[in-house]
């Protein structure tokens, strides 16, 4: 392995005076007339580049530094210097310098103008070089970590809910079914449309699975995969996305709104701290208001409003949707952002659905209309998590799973776990990409995750 140090330690740890080695993908060389270049070299490691001082006394300098355009890979060696400039700590004077691959900087694919996020959809394998899909990567890793922190802080384990099924947990039918490919020499190359003859399909939420843990070890929470056939061009829906879910026993609506709270500020809170550069970054490029917007989350508490009253609200608004409320139809991302964004400026959580709209495995209430599900709401986004308690008792659950429309026998197992030492529990999900939407300021969910899976796209 080279020694070669990232471009962060560089910038923020190391003394001037050490012989250092940087490697890394150039953002912009400066030739002067007396020999000698500036080279802003950048390695993802932060947002800022490290510049490199090079003249014509260093090896290499006359054959190769006019390869050395944007896009091209070094390596370079010398002594980290005091930089006489304010702009940064400290730069690299070259003794040393590799070109690793050249680039030509006049067809480089990215330039130094900014490019629109729709081109670089386009050049989804150049993107990560840009500053704001650098710091994209960044603040999406440390979100991930910090998930697995808070859970594993709580006691929660991590479990592994499986890719393919047979139960249809949402009961939208927006599954993605899987076939398998026929092995025989005579049809190879077809597909029969199951799997080995049973019909199975790609997850749409790990939930069920997760309840079966839950309900045996305690406290769980996946952290998987998921995937709907979303057909529907939206900038919040993904055909494959990220969830998180934690399930939780002896747990009730009100225990799981705060957890999905405490969950979400955390999330914010280490984002600020620990990726300080990148969110000041989107704060000033992406959107303007995003520091606000998440100081605001982090210090109020979240609003719980019914849905009930949520209805009342927005049939009070005098305001004209595309798509009426009225009690009994799904809240609409209109709506939704109406009311956290307009109405309240903050948060809410929105509680108490019509079972009519929720699926068969939330609990019923007294008043036999309404169901304990919550949707967590958040300014810019709408939905970001989804969650309920779910029905423990075995003959309400059987009478739920009837009026949906559901077969009792598919769900013998789910059935089980009310019919043997059933408790009370809860959980919900957040769609990761959808927390890195509300993190970023970004608009568009193509442009949180790196390969997005969209009806017009799977190509790389
Ligand atoms: P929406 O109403 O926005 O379609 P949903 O109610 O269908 O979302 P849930 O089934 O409640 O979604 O899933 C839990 C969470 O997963 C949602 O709150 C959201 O954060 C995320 N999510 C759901 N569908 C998608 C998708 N297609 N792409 C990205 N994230 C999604
Ligand atoms: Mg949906
Ligand atoms: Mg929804
Ligand atoms: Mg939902």
């Amino acid at each position: 392995a080279r020694p070669s140090h990232r471009i962060a330690s560089l910038l923020y740890e190391i003394d001037p005076g050490s012989q250092v080695v940087a490697s890394g993908w150039v953002r912009t060389r400066r030739d002067s007339k007396n020999g000698f270049s500036f080279i802003e070299l950048n390695d993802g490691s932060c947002m800022s580049n490290l510049q490199i001082v090079i003249d014509a006394s260093v090896p290499g300098y006359e054959e190769h530094i006019k390869e050395a355009g944007t896009g091209a890979s070094l390596e370079v060696r010398g002594e980290l210097k005091e930089s006489p400039g304010s702009k940064q700590r400290v730069e690299l004077h070259a003794s040393e310098f590799t070109l690793l691959g050249k680039a030509d900087g006049d067809t480089y694919p990215l330039q130094k103008k900014r490019h629109s996020f729709e081109y670089l959809r386009e050049i989804a394998h150049l993107r990560p070089r840009t500053n704001t899909f650098g710091a994209i990567a960044r603040v999406r890793n440390c979100v991930c970590r910090t998930i697995h922190d808070f859970f594993q802080e709580r006691g929660f384990l991590y479990v592994h809910t499986p890719i393919i099924t047979t139960s249809d947990c949402e009961g939208a039918g927006e599954m993605f079914t899987v076939t398998t490919l026929d092995q025989t020499p005579s049809s190879a190359g077809d597909y029969s449309e199951d799997f080995f003859g049973k019909k199975a399909s790609l997850t749409v939420s790990g939930q069920l699975e997760a309840e079966i843990y839950a309900c045996s070890v305690g406290p769980v929470y996946t952290f998987s995969p998921t995937f709907r056939a979303e057909n529907s061009n939206t900038t919040r829906h993904l055909s494959e996305f990220w969830m998180i879910e934690p399930e939780v026993p002896f747990f009730e609506l009100d225990d799981n709104m705060q957890l999905a709270e405490e969950f979400i500020k955390t999330l914010v809170q280490k984002c600020l701290d620990e990726c300080a550069e990148d969110m000041a970054f989107f704060n000033q490029r992406i959107d303007k208001e995003i520091m606000t917007t998440l100081r605001n989350i982090l210090d109020n508490e979240f609003r719980r409003i019914s849905y009930t009253e949520a209805v009342d609200l927005l049939l009070a608004s005098g305001k004209k949707w595309e798509y009426p409320v009225s009690w009994g139809t799904n809240l609409q991302a209109e709506h939704e952002r109406w009311l956290t964004e307009e109405h309240f400026g903050q948060p809410l959580i929105v509680y108490d659905y019509p079972r009519t709209i929720k699926p068969f495995y939330m609990y019923c209430n007294e008043d036999e209309k309404t169901v304990r599900a919550m949707d967590v709401l958040v300014p810019r986004v709408g939905e970001i998590i989804g969650g309920s308690q779910r029905e423990h008792r075995l003959d309400v659950l059987e009478k739920r799973l009837v009026e949906c429309g559901l077969d009792a026998e598919e769900y013998w197992w789910y059935l089980d776990l009310r019919r043997f030492g059933s408790v009370p529990h809860s959980g919900f999900g957040l769609g990761l990409e959808r927390a890195i939407l509300l993190l970023t300021g970004m608009q568009n969910i193509r442009d949180v995750i790196p390969f997005p899976r969209t009806p017009k796209n799977a190509e790389f």
